[in-house]
């Protein structure tokens, strides 16, 4: 169900009238976790102000360690529902085990599959039939085959609404957090008529490649963006503060990024 030979046309998720999958961009912006009402609030005001669509905050955080900051969990989901119907913006939001599905669902406009829960089937399963659709992000040592079968996954459970997301693989250079892989932009488009989203954030780890690889994305043929923006990064309650843009950074790239595709 993933495959152009399937599906020749492009798909183009329509929610709320916001077109994603054409030849114009979709930008995603926000903070790594929602923080606070009066965080996700303020942060809204200025996605909406530079020009983005969609509104990214975390609610519920997959850490790497146990003692880290987990998320502020359902009453983030609140206040990132607010912030979003009161600022004109779409919501993005990871869930992490199938339990929590039907909640996100309710709360979010699209649903986050993240990096680690690429394939966590019992997952994947369950978003056939959530109802809304899914941003899924390729698995940090997953293959293109590996992140378009756990694709199938939704589809074949009933979901028509999905979006790959390119957010970088584990490669042996450390310098970067992850590798992002620009080729698998017009792969994933050339294998699949998904709308491929990029994610320079977590593709790279560090604010100032944000902006050269967002153009890059976009130039490769990425359907659309998402990036992290917070107006604290310094002192953001997870470690992604030093891959999140400035506000005034993250407008100045919407300014440039015009130039390149039009955004919805
Ligand atoms: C995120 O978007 O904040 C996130 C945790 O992403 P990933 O799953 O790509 O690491
Ligand atoms: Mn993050």
């Amino acid at each position: 169900l993933a495959s152009r030979d399937f599906h020749p046309e492009d798909t183009i998720i329509d929610i709320k009238g916001v077109k994603i999958g054409g030849k114009e961009i979709v930008i995603m912006g926000g903070p790594c976790a929602v923080e606070s009402a009066e965080q996700i609030d303020e942060i809204a005001a200025l996605v909406k102000a530079a020009g983005g669509q969609v509104l990214r905050g975390g609610a519920f955080k997959p850490r790497t360690g146990p003692y880290s900051f987990q998320g502020v969990g359902v009453e983030g989901l609140i206040m990132m529902q607010e912030a979003g119907k009161k600022h004109g913006l779409l919501t993005i939001t990871e869930v992490m085990t199938p339990e929590y599905v039907d909640i996100c669902a309710e709360y979010a406009d699209i649903l986050q599959i993240g990096t680690r829960n690429m394939q966590n089937f019992d997952l994947l399963r369950k978003l056939g039939t959530c109802g809304k659709p899914v941003l899924l992000k390729r698995g940090f040592s997953a293959t293109y085959d590996e992140l378009l079968n756990a694709a199938e996954y939704i589809l074949a459970g009933g979901n028509p609404n999905v979006m790959l997301c390119e957010r970088g693989i584990r490669t042996f250079e450390s310098y970067t957090r992850n590798t992002l892989d620009l080729a698998a932009i017009p792969v994933l488009q050339q294998l699949s008529h998904l709308p491929v989203i990029s994610d320079p954030s977590h593709g790279t780890g560090r604010r100032e490649l944000v902006a050269p690889m967002s153009k890059a994305s976009i130039a490769a043929g990425a359907n659309g963006l998402i990036v992290e923006m917070h107006t604290d990064p310094d002192n953001s309650m997870t470690g992604d503060g030093v891959q999140s843009l400035f506000p005034d950074q993250f407008a100045e790239l919407l300014k440039d990024l015009e130039k390149l595709a039009p955004i919805v």
